[in-house]
């Protein structure tokens, strides 16, 4: 994996996102670089949504594996403002994508003012969307990197979280954050991803992509052919 941090040390401040589907490996990637941190003794503040205590427990990141280091749960962007200390060089956010659109400018003002970012989030949500700020996030990050998961159904590489209600794909009607909900998940590849829905559009689309176009421009190995160019250019 990539480590900017082997750069760190000059007091600029940057933005990395770690994100990519649930079971990726997020975690386990955010914990190693807070303990790579640690290691090159910089003063490290971690946080975590308050929405997720699973594992092991509100006060710890900690990965499908086991490993973990102890982190601050806070309900908002503004609260992690609050509770940085000046001194503070590394600021690593677990579960971002639950925190409100507060996050965006809190993270670039903490770059700004020379510290680094370490953001893990869920990229989408189960329908396949952007989740709550992890968009704006991801575009605006200095260093991104997306992990996957293994696909439970066909071993593919995952990008989606497949949501089960009652062992079924949930509709896509549901609500995006269900706590304490009897919702599970799972990773899946695109094709192996099912979202039912009583909208139509996806099939209305996907019929329009099936009809011949009328001028289709349809680049072939042969386009690759040096060409004169126009005599005026
Ligand atoms: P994330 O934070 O992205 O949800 P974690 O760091 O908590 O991920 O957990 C990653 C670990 O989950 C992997 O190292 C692996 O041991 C385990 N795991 C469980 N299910 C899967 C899966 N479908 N694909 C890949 N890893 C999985
Ligand atoms: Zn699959």
């Amino acid at each position: 994996m990539r480590d900017i941090a082997l750069y760190h040390g000059d007091g600029r401040g940057w933005i990395e996102v770690i994100t990519g589907v649930m079971f990726s490996g997020k975690s386990e990637e955010l914990i190693r670089r807070v303990r790579r941190a640690l290691i090159a003794r910089r003063r490290v503040q971690v946080f975590k949504s308050s929405l997720d205590d699973r594992y092991a427990g509100l006060r710890t990141i900690s990965s499908h594996d086991g490993s973990g280091v102890e982190a601050v749960p806070v309900r908002s962007g503004v609260e992690i403002a609050e509770r940085v200390h000046p001194d503070t060089q590394v600021v690593a956010i677990d579960e971002v994508q639950f925190l409100d659109d507060g996050v965006i400018e809190v993270v670039s003002a903490l770059a700004d003012g020379g510290m680094r970012v370490l953001a893990a989030g869920i990229d989408m949500d189960f329908r396949g969307e952007p989740f709550g700020p992890m968009g704006h996030l991801l575009a605006i990050a200095d260093t991104v990197d997306k992990l996957y998961a293994i696909c439970v159904h066909c071993g593919s590489p995952a990008t989606r979280n497949q949501r089960l209600l009652n062992g079924q794909p949930a509709p896509y009607e549901g609500p995006t954050i269900q706590v304490g909900g009897h919702e599970a998940y799972e990773a899946r590849c695109r094709r192996c991803h099912e979202v039912p829905s009583a909208h139509r559009y996806q099939t209305s689309l996907l019929d329009l992509l099936q009809a011949t176009p009328a001028d289709p421009v349809v680049l072939t190995h042969e386009s690759l052919q040096p060409r004169r160019l126009p005599e005026h250019v």
